[in-house]
């Protein structure tokens, strides 16, 4: 007998690329190209530097209070979390719990399979049509609870709020998952059917409408009692999750309104204008609501043109995956990085035969 058969074994998530060298063209991992708020930049300098010997806010009242306001949420109907990836994984362990498996698209954010793989949570994952839609009534009735991202990564294929309901409303005896990490990009997000919906959980995050990838802030909404279930295994494993300065530069964000409007409407704007050019040169694409544009092109391979791009140090994402392997998915940067994205893509397509 070996100790590792007493290990819990799970094959990890595989995160999109952080290069060292600062002179790539990083289009590969959603990031908002543009910097944080400046309300943030000043809560950092203000950040005291004693706060540190404390142990901070177990709550992090000051970061959920600030998301209450800026949602119009009561801040017990809020989970805070490192990322909405910590958010979702409490979420499976606490809220997938009933045995039966878990519904989500085959063509989803590869995250959910890994963790309930290492939740030991049964799933089934049910294939997107050919444009890559979702169809509510596969939902129905699922035997362990249901998660969707909406708008979809990554495909970048937004559903509507009618259609997230359909699926909340087939679904009483078990939990909905909606996963909004990229609403904030021309989306109408669930929350407003937290009043009336017990079980839904409605996930955010600042990391990419808010530029706060780096801080790992994610939150969520939901009942009173939902997200008391959230807090009390969060708690269980836990006291302090959020530090000092995650509660302090996040709570500032929210704090930002107009900023924040002003560089989600930014990205839209170059977005837009991507769509363009990329369909000039010959790539085609489900509509996208996000802050990526997840292309095919009508002649070359996903493979080639994603090794062409990295060899010009201009890094996009590509998995090698039944479905979508001559897809690459690309994050909306700031014009002038598409500026050269495109350029580049005009040699390929014209140099390559
Ligand atoms: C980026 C992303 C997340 C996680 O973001 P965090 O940085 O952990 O907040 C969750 N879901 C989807 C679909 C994402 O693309």
């Amino acid at each position: 007998m070996s100790w590792e058969e007493h290990v819990r074994r799970v094959d990890p998530y595989i995160p999109g690329e952080q290069p060292k060298d600062k002179d790539i063209i990083k289009l590969n991992t959603n990031e908002c190209p543009y910097p944080p708020s400046p309300a943030v930049l000043e809560a950092q300098k203000a950040y005291p530097y004693e706060a540190g010997r404390l142990y901070p806010d177990t709550e992090a009242t000051e970061l959920a209070e600030s998301i209450a306001g800026f949602y119009h949420v009561p801040a017990d109907q809020i989970f805070v979390g490192v990322g909405s990836d910590d958010v979702l994984s409490l979420a499976f362990l606490t809220l997938f719990n009933g045995g039966g498996e878990v519904l989500f698209p085959d063509i989803t954010y590869s995250f959910y399979d890994v963790w309930a793989s290492l939740y030991r949570i049964p799933y089934r994952q049910i294939p997107v049509d050919d444009d890559f839609r979702i169809h509510a009534r596969d939902y129905y009735d699922a035997p362990g609870g249901v998660i969707i991202a909406n708008p979809n990564a990554p495909t970048g294929v937004l559903e509507s709020v009618d259609f997230v309901e359909d699926i909340v409303k087939h679904n009483p005896g078990t939990v909905v998952i909606v996963d909004e990490a990229y609403i904030d990009f021309g989306g109408t997000s669930a929350l407003p059917l937290i009043d009336r919906y017990e079980n839904l959980l409605v996930v955010q995050t600042c990391s990419k409408s808010r530029s706060l990838a780096g801080m790992r802030i994610g939150f969520a909404f939901g009942s009173k009692n939902i997200i008391r279930y959230l807090k009390d295994a969060r708690f269980a494993s836990n006291s302090y999750p959020m530090n000092g300065m995650q509660i302090s530069l996040g709570a500032a964000s929210f704090r930002d309104a107009a900023y924040f409007h002003e560089i989600c409407g930014r990205v839209v704007q170059t977005r837009e204008r991507s769509k363009e050019a990329l369909r000039g040169l010959g790539f085609s694409f489900p509509d996208s609501k996000t802050n990526f544009i997840f292309a095919k092109h009508e002649r070359l391979t996903g493979r080639e043109i994603y090794e062409q791009l990295r060899n010009r140090r201009i890094y996009v994402r590509h998995w090698q995956k039944p479905r979508i392997e001559d897809h690459l998915r690309i994050t909306i940067g700031t014009d002038d990085q598409m500026d050269t994205l495109f350029s580049a893509l005009r040699e390929i397509v014209e140099t390559t035969a």
